[in-house]
């Protein structure tokens, strides 16, 4: 009889292992659909996973990985498949200037004293020696601006000229515009979207400190995933690692979908498609031609790709106490000490550049030089530390970017085709392409499948709400 329930479940084909597709197959699957994940490589995570680098005989995250208080979605997923305990959280930020002076960046505490938001941080910010005071007239200026949802979110402004426009210094436009609202979003601030820009500010420094709190991985990324595989086994379903999906045809007869892979078919009455965008883009003249497709392969055309490096580097000796921190003013930005984040053996530090096209252009060697040369600016032990082993990390398809118009080129996850739905992080989610983004999706795209099969789910999970004096800001100028 339990046999003959499982066989009478939706089955659901999920393509594409990482954030999205995760999600969604074990939200699906702990609503009861048997659900196979089908993924290309042999590991699940796809953009935020790690593997085995052979050059240094280590596991590396492809990247360091972080997340927010306001990740509402991704924190669902891991608190499903059980994992939500192996992310550290911390409200501080640390930024170093070069030679080393440091400001603190973090929510006020004094015992139970706490300011309410968005003045939560506004003691530190005050404080802050990498900001002159020309500078934080300029920020408080523009976030005091960014601060009322409303007008702005449909601007089609790029937060460049909209900066130009709030008159905003060079301090205030180096070190925190284009270093943490740039890096954010991984791109250049003339190829962001106002709304986007905004929605950051809100949700990092102003909704909440809750909202703003970090997160980082304890573990290295795909161990973190390693629950998912039984979570889906134990409910009827499975994952097919190494197997690559090259097609699928809608077969109206059965109503299900074959789906067409390098190592033979499969079958299922759903789909979702939870690719990277230029993944989507090539399966497309593989999938059935339906009204709706040639509008889909203009809006893939639109969406463009920005690179993030990291450069992993083992030491002989600790070169800093910090857990990590944003470095001013040089191409490296983030240093994350990943001996003490992971408890990783040695003394292993990470440096992130992103959203620069330059640096992912240097050859391997320069690219190291340069990186290892600028960190010694800020730590000055690393001239005395000698350099045991080095991996540099380029990844060219890191994110798609956010310019004005974006929007129109990110789809809804209702697909074209019967039975079928889109996830990843470039459909339409309003977020920009993070890892939240692509747990939204996932969750969206479950929701509509069960809808559609008349056996609805409920794992969307909700934003944080504002706090504070954000709660009356947010409702009377909304
Ligand atoms: C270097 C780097 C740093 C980043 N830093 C952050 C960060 O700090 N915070 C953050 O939130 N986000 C960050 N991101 C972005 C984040 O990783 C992505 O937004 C998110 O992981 C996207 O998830 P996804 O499931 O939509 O797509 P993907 O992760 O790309 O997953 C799609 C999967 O589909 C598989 N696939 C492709 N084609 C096929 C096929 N034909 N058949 C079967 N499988 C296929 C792929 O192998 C992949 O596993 C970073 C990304 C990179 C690369």
């Amino acid at each position: 009889m339990a046999g003959l329930q499982q066989d009478l479940r939706n089955s659901v084909a999920v393509i594409g292992g990482g954030v999205a597709g995760m999600s969604a197959a074990c939200a699906l699957a702990e609503a009861g659909f048997r659900v196979q994940l089908v993924e290309r490589r042999p590991y699940l995570g796809g953009r935020a996973s790690s593997y085995w680098h052979p050059g240094v005989s280590e596991t590396i995250d492809n990247c360091q990985h972080v997340l927010f208080g306001c990740c509402t979605n991704l924190q669902g997923f891991y608190r499903r498949i059980g994992v939500a305990d192996r992310i550290h959280w911390t409200r501080e930020m640390t930024m170093i200037e070069p030679g080393g002076r440091r400001s603190r960046l973090g929510p006020f505490e004094l015992g139970p004293l706490r300011l309410p938001a968005p003045l939560h941080s506004a003691p530190s910010f005050l404080n802050a020696k990498a900001f002159t005071f020309a500078d934080k007239l300029a920020l408080g200026h523009a976030m005091w601006a960014m601060m009322k949802p409303g007008a702005m979110d449909f601007s089609r402004e790029s937060l460049g000229d909209w900066l130009r426009r709030h008159k905003q210094t060079e301090g205030a436009l180096n070190r925190f515009w284009r270093l943490v609202i740039a890096s954010a979003l991984n791109a250049g601030i003339d190829s962001i979207a106002v709304p986007y820009a905004a929605k950051v500010i809100r949700e990092l420094f102003l909704n909440s400190a809750e909202a703003g709190s970090m997160g980082m991985s304890t573990v290295p990324l795909s161990e973190l995933y390693t629950p998912v595989a039984p979570f889906l086994t134990e409910r009827g379903g499975r994952v097919l690692l190494n197997t690559y999906v090259e097609g699928a045809a809608w077969d109206e007869a059965s109503s299900k979908w074959l789906i067409c892979t390098r190592t033979g078919e499969l079958v299922s009455d759903y789909m979702i498609l939870a690719l990277p965008f230029e993944a989507m883009q090539k399966l497309l003249p593989h999938l059935p031609a339906e009204e709706g497709t040639e509008n889909l392969a203009r809006q893939l055309e639109r969406l463009e790709h920005w690179p993030i490096c990291s450069v992993h580097l083992w030491f002989d000796r600790e070169i800093t106490e910090l857990e990590h921190a944003v470095l001013l003013d040089r191409e490296i930005h983030w240093m994350y000490n990943q001996s003490k984040l992971q408890g990783r053996g040695g003394h292993y530090i990470e440096l992130v550049v992103s959203a620069t096209r330059a640096f992912a252009a240097l050859p391997r060697e320069a690219a190291i030089q340069q990186a290892v040369s600028e960190l010694a600016e800020f730590f000055p032990p690393v001239k005395d530390a000698k350099l045991e082993k080095v991996a540099l990390v380029k990844e060219m398809h890191a994110t798609f970017g956010v310019p004005p118009g974006v929007d129109w080129a990110r789809p809804t996850g209702d697909a074209t085709w019967p039975n079928c739905f889109l996830a990843g992080d470039w459909v339409q989610t309003g977020w920009p392409s993070t890892m939240e983004s692509a747990a939204r999706s996932g969750h969206l795209a479950a929701e509509e499948l069960g809808f559609d099969a008349e056996e609805p789910l409920n794992c969307f999970e909700r934003d944080l709400k504002p706090q504070g004096l954000m709660k009356w800001i947010s409702s009377t100028w909304t």
